[in-house]
């Protein structure tokens, strides 16, 4: 008996190292569509270089909860009719609320369904206690060591400026799209996009148009180091995550605090906020973030690979591992940010408020209504009054894009013919863009620069020293314009 027991127990065993191995070894998924030899097309690098250097010098800041400034927005467009001639002579320009733009190239083809390329026209301020830190002034826009330098050069200029150069470059080779293309430029994206991208999808969805692909900024070509691969990757953000900021108040008595009562207004709120940061929102692998896992398994050393093709047996250990820290463990649960604490205005008075902001940003599959309720449960306080702010509103998390879709294949096709070796990374963005509006108008949106940044200079975006190498900027001017011939369809 004891006999027959060891080797079911062998047997089991061997099952399970055949089904691990098996997974691990299992056919690779299929690679991209083989990269058909195309020349680039022709850039101007020195006049190329010189606009996107010209549109960094116009200082289209967003400060904070302030409306675009019109007068910058207003210089900007017009340095973009200047800037590019074609591409104005022959696309519709129409100014939507007071300053983004929406252009249409209308395509040949009635029946195909459109394309839609996204960027955005403001920058965020320059913090004034590192203006000094800078190696170029922020708004110099100089061409210098190989860099064009300036608030804007990689957030979000370089998309804004690459396509605009890429539809110019096409024009003038006489290229006549098939398929309707949309360059929707937003004015108030680093304020969440409410005046600029939202009325802009508004505006397309009430004329019906239902795009095939949407683009947007997010991911960029990074060393694979970064992921732990060879290849360079190429991070296209398929899913981004929802955001809102939950006001907690509670009411107490007051009084003189040399008699307080066993429960003041600020112990309450602080036991309310310190349960919500020991108790998190449920930690899992996100159908974006095992697309992640599947692109970069084959490239795994054998024993990762191993753990990441059979996460049915080690997801727990997993998601245990990405949660030792804040950057990964952000892909895995909503998180929970307590960002403002205000109570009391004297030393000898006990206050009669207490109010603290939580800011969250929600996991794909998680909502606003849920986050609110985790609260509630969490705290197990009626007495705390628990609200979402509303300005900004909270934004439910984006839908998870396909990566098997039309415009995901001629986005690989795309970095396959002019990023040699680049391997295409789906992932989850923790941030939220512009194309968060665009729901209504596509299902597929992918969200990424196709500029080659080191890995050092990404800490510049929305920091100090922010640039783009001269090579990657024109290069991105490049594959602009081989998507919009790819996502043609011929
Ligand atoms: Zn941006």
């Amino acid at each position: 008996m004891i006999k027959r027991l060891t080797l079911t127990a062998l047997g089991l065993v061997l099952l399970l190292v055949l089904v691990l191995v098996g997974r691990t070894l299992a056919p690779r998924p299929a690679p991209p569509p083989a990269a058909a030899a195309v020349p680039p097309v022709p850039v101007d690098a020195t006049a190329a270089v010189g606009r996107l250097a010209g549109a960094i010098r116009i200082q289209t800041v967003s400060e904070p909860e302030q409306p675009p400034d019109q007068a910058a927005m207003l210089a900007f467009r017009t340095y973009l009719e200047q800037s590019f001639p074609n591409v104005h002579a022959t696309l519709t320009r129409e100014v939507i609320a007071d300053g983004a733009l929406l252009y249409t190239w209308k395509g040949s083809d009635p029946a195909l369904k459109p394309v839609i390329f996204l960027a955005h026209m403001d920058v965020v301020p320059v913090d004034p206690a590192t203006a000094g830190q800078w190696t170029r002034p922020p708004f110099s826009g100089d061409v210098d060591g190989g860099y064009v330098w300036g608030r804007g050069s990689l957030d979000d200029k370089d998309n804004l400026m690459s396509i605009m150069e890429a539809a110019e470059i096409l024009l003038d080779n006489g290229f006549q799209p098939k398929r309707t293309m949309y360059f929707a430029f937003g004015d108030d994206e680093e304020n969440g996009g409410y005046r600029g991208a939202r009325v802009i999808a508004q505006a397309l969805a009430s004329r019906g148009v239902s795009a095939e692909f949407l683009t947007d900024e997010g991911g960029a070509v990074v060393p694979g180091s970064m992921l732990g691969i060879a290849s360079p990757v190429a991070i296209v953000g398929i899913a981004e995550k929802g955001i809102v900021s939950v006001r907690l108040s509670v009411s107490a008595p007051g009084g003189h605090s040399s008699v307080p009562p066993a429960r003041t207004a600020i112990g309450r709120l602080a036991t309310a906020v310190s349960r919500l940061e020991a108790h998190q929102m449920p930690a899992r692998i996100t159908p974006a973030l095992a697309g992640t896992f599947d692109a970069i398994a084959p490239e795994l050393p054998f024993p990762r690979r191993l753990v990441l093709a059979n996460r049915w047996l080690f997801g727990p250990l997993i998601v245990n591992q990405m949660l030792l820290e804040p950057q990964t463990a952000a892909s895995l649960r909503t998180t929970t940010a307590p960002t403002i604490f205000q109570s009391g205005i004297k030393d000898n008075v006990l206050p009669t408020d207490a109010t603290a902001v939580v800011n969250f940003r929600i996991l794909p599959g998680d909502t606003i209504d849920g986050v609110v309720q985790h609260i509630r449960d969490t705290i197990h306080d009626t007495g705390i009054t628990v609200a979402p702010l509303t300005t900004p509103p909270g934004r439910n998390p984006s839908p998870i894009s396909s990566i098997t879709s039309a415009g995901y294949r001629a986005l690989q096709q795309t970095f396959a013919q002019r990023f040699s070796g680049v391997r295409v990374v789906p992932n989850l963005l923790v941030a939220a863009t512009d194309s968060s509006h665009y729901g209504a108008v596509t299902h597929d949106i992918y969200r990424f620069s196709p500029v080659a940044v080191p890995a050092d200079a990404l800490e510049a975006v929305h920091g100090i020293n922010e640039r783009i190498g001269i090579d990657s900027y024109v290069k991105a001017v490049q594959f602009m314009a081989q998507l919009m011939r790819n996502a043609q369809g011929d």
